[in-house]
């Protein structure tokens, strides 16, 4: 990205205000080099330190092509649901290096994934251990599962994307002897191979400590797992949760640092427990996708309140980004076409949908703005499409991928028609 001669937004070579006049807005656009950087980075930190895989958690950003580029790089993918599974399936993901998490998978995902070969299923809860095993015994089939562990690891991070501590919907608690019980279960089970252990500590974690801590733990009760039981695992999981830029104050480490925080812990823990090194697999999302993209919008009225703030109002909002509305999620943001002009004015933008809390940026320094701007905001490639509603009957925005002054379209933008595809009229109404 960068500022050209014309003082515009430039990404992927392309002036963003060809991308408006091109394809309107709001527009999400995806920077191909970008992602495919991530990926490569990540991959290359964490393969130079050992046996790892990285598989990217398509729950950030999902569709066709997105699959296809992350099969490309040699990444795992992370599906948690069956529109995650049957998106992969359709862009031609390799199954074997498909992880299906969820802590409620229905008899229909869970056929679905058995029916497609997927590698491995991240099993949550009893109920699910039972509903697969009974699935694979009718399939005459068994499939290889990991068990997905509540370590007690705070992360320091948002109260809702913790994912790790005790309190938490997901997987088997550690401290309180459940996840022991859990893998004498698995291992009592017909249709099931249990290979290995996950866990996620939580979402937009900095501190490369957390992840270091929740792998000892992991590794210390594969020790007690082996002692047991005189089982041994061959993966270990240490799911996704790194931390990217959005605001000032966000100190992203570098993927190095994370395979240098997990790796050696991993390693060493196994030589002092004598258990195998296990195959160590990290699942960052938001971290591939998230600074690969940004979101383009018109901006349109604007309301003073003078001494108090001045609103801003662009053409999307919660509906193509919830996170500032769900969890107080902040983001950056230039005026595309004034992109090398000084800052003049504190604005705050609001989106258009009827919500007061529906605010896309409390706050943000821009030089003066006027009705027709174009509005770029940063690192928006994560959770925005996937999060994305079409509330107050709002069509989604398009998204294209750009890449050395190619821009192609990955996602059409919703019409009136889409909106109203599954709308039915029932004849009584129709009188
Ligand atoms: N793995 C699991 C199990 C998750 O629940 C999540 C996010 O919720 C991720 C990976 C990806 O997290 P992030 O996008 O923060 O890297």
């Amino acid at each position: 990205m960068k500022i050209n001669s014309r003082g515009h937004l430039e990404i992927g070579g392309i002036d963003v205000l060809d991308l408006v006049k091109d394809f309107g807005t709001p527009l999400w656009v995806i920077d191909e080099q970008g992602f495919r950087q991530n990926c490569r980075s990540f991959k290359e930190a964490f393969q130079k330190m050992g046996d790892a895989l990285v598989v990217y958690a398509s729950k950030a950003l999902s569709n066709t092509s997105i699959c296809r580029m992350a099969a490309q790089e040699g990444l795992g993918l992370d599906v948690v649901s069956g529109g995650e599974l049957y998106t992969a399936l359709q862009a031609g993901f390799p199954v074997e290096k498909i992880y299906f998490h969820g802590n409620n998978k229905s008899p229909a995902e869970i056929a679905m994934a058995l029916e497609a070969g997927i590698g491995r299923m991240v099993v949550d809860n009893f109920y699910e251990l039972k509903l697969l095993s009974q699935i694979c015994q009718a399939k005459d089939y068994t499939q290889d599962i990991l068990l997905r562990i509540t370590p007690g690891v705070e992360a320091h991070t948002h109260e809702f994307i913790k994912t790790g501590q005790i309190d938490s919907k997901f997987g088997f608690t550690l401290p309180d002897g459940q996840a022991l019980k859990a893998v004498q279960a698995a291992l009592d089970t017909p249709g099931v191979n249990l290979v290995g252990l996950h866990c996620h500590i939580g979402s937009q974690v900095f501190d490369m400590g957390s992840f270091r801590h929740a792998g000892s733990l992991m590794m210390d009760f594969m020790g007690e797992v082996k002692q047991h039981t005189g089982h041994e695992f061959s993966e270990l999981d240490l799911g996704g949760g790194f931390g990217i830029f959005y605001c000032y104050g966000d100190e992203p480490a570098d993927p190095v640092s994370w395979a240098e925080a997990v790796m050696p812990t991993v390693q060493e823990k196994a030589r002092e427990l004598n258990i195998p090194v296990p195959r160590v697999i990290v699942e960052p999302g938001r971290a591939i996708c998230g600074p690969a993209g940004i979101t383009l919008y018109t901006i349109g009225s604007s309301k003073e309140i003078p001494g108090i703030r001045k609103y801003v109002a662009i053409d999307g909002g919660m509906t193509d980004n919830i996170r500032p509305a769900l969890y107080e999620a902040c983001y950056t943001a230039i005026v595309a076409n004034k992109a090398d002009q000084d800052s003049e004015e504190v604005v705050s933008i609001a989106g258009k949908c009827c919500e007061s809390g529906d605010m896309l940026i409390r706050d943000v320094n821009l030089p003066r703005v006027a009705a027709g701007d174009v509005l770029a905001v940063f690192a928006t490639g994560a959770y925005g499409y996937t999060m994305s509603s079409n509330y107050n009957r709002l069509p989604r925005p398009a998204m294209v991928l750009v890449n050395e002054g190619a821009a192609d379209l990955i996602l059409r933008r919703e019409t009136y028609e889409d909106i109203l595809r599954n709308d039915i009229i029932p004849a009584r109404l129709k009188k």
